[in-house]
């Protein structure tokens, strides 16, 4: 028998310029000028995953997936699972119900395209799936997806009241499983700790014991990364405070973290895993 994993890493595969809300120099229609780190950037997650025999979960951006096929097909024949992250990294509140529709059915063909099974998961940019958006948890799953990682229990960007475990959510089109980022208390507020800012200025020790006891709990842990955060030489753009706070506090050393935190549990992509807890 194999062991199950449980714990999530998951990897948002985009370039260092798609942020969300930043137009002029990083808008859409630039992009195709700016430098791509992309594949350089997805190989050092690649071979540090490698180097610990860690399948993940990556969630590709069609912009990237018509692009780069040559790196999903990376990805794929690595053994990770590949998932959808939209194409062009628009926040979902953003669209209506028709537009998100042809989004996915674009990203997901631009995936297949790439060599990669048809994604049964969706990772949404920024965490843009909630109480504006809950419509597209109906319109993924009429689509065929059978999980989606969107929605984040943090204030401002989610909602403290979304549960913080992996649950299963009837909808308009169908049930989908819906599997949270890390987060944990501090000083009596929900704050984020499975990525971005709040993984990076953590110190291994401090998320190993957190996984650990949730774990216990028997609760599996999402964890959630980008490949421009293992860039050791970023290209750095002038972001408002909150912004530049998110992409640049404490990049230095983090791929070393990173790896610490990956050695102290068992991780697996969620894929597998979904379709298991489906079927109980
Ligand atoms: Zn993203």
């Amino acid at each position: 028998m194999t062991r199950c994993a449980r714990n999530f890493l998951t990897i948002d595969v985009e370039e260092w310029f798609h942020i969300c809300g930043v137009d002029g120099r990083l808008a859409f229609d630039r992009w195709p000028s700016l430098e791509s780190r992309v594949e350089y950037t997805t190989d050092l997650a690649l071979d540090l995953l490698a180097r610990r025999a860690i399948r993940a979960t990556f969630f590709v951006l069609g912009w990237i997936a018509d692009r780069h096929p040559a790196l999903v097909a990376r990805i794929v024949s690595a053994g990770h699972e590949v998932g959808s992250h939209g194409w062009a990294h628009r926040r979902v509140y953003e669209l209506d119900e028709a537009s998100f529709g042809e989004d996915l059915a674009r990203t997901t063909a631009a995936l297949e395209a790439a060599g990669a099974p048809r994604p049964i998961g969706y990772r949404a940019p920024e965490w843009s799936i909630n109480d504006r958006a809950m419509w597209a948890l109906g319109v993924l799953a009429r689509r065929g997806f059978r999980y989606d990682s969107s929605m984040t229990p943090l204030r401002l960007i989610g909602n403290p009241r979304y549960p913080r475990v992996p649950h299963r959510r009837e909808t308009a089109g169908g049930s989908l499983i819906e599997i949270p980022p890390l987060t944990t208390r501090r000083l009596g507020q929900r704050v984020p700790l499975g990525g971005g800012w709040g993984l990076r200025m953590s110190r291994p020790a401090t998320v190993a014991r957190e996984i650990a006891a949730c774990n216990q709990r028997g609760e599996p842990v999402t964890l959630f990364v980008h490949p421009w955060e293992l860039d050791p030489n970023p290209p750095q753009v002038d972001l408002p405070w909150p912004l530049r706070f998110s992409h640049y506090f404490r990049l230095e050393g983090f791929a070393e973290r990173l790896d610490a935190i990956l050695s102290s549990a068992d991780f697996g992509p969620i894929g597998e895993w979904a379709l298991a807890f489906e079927g109980t």
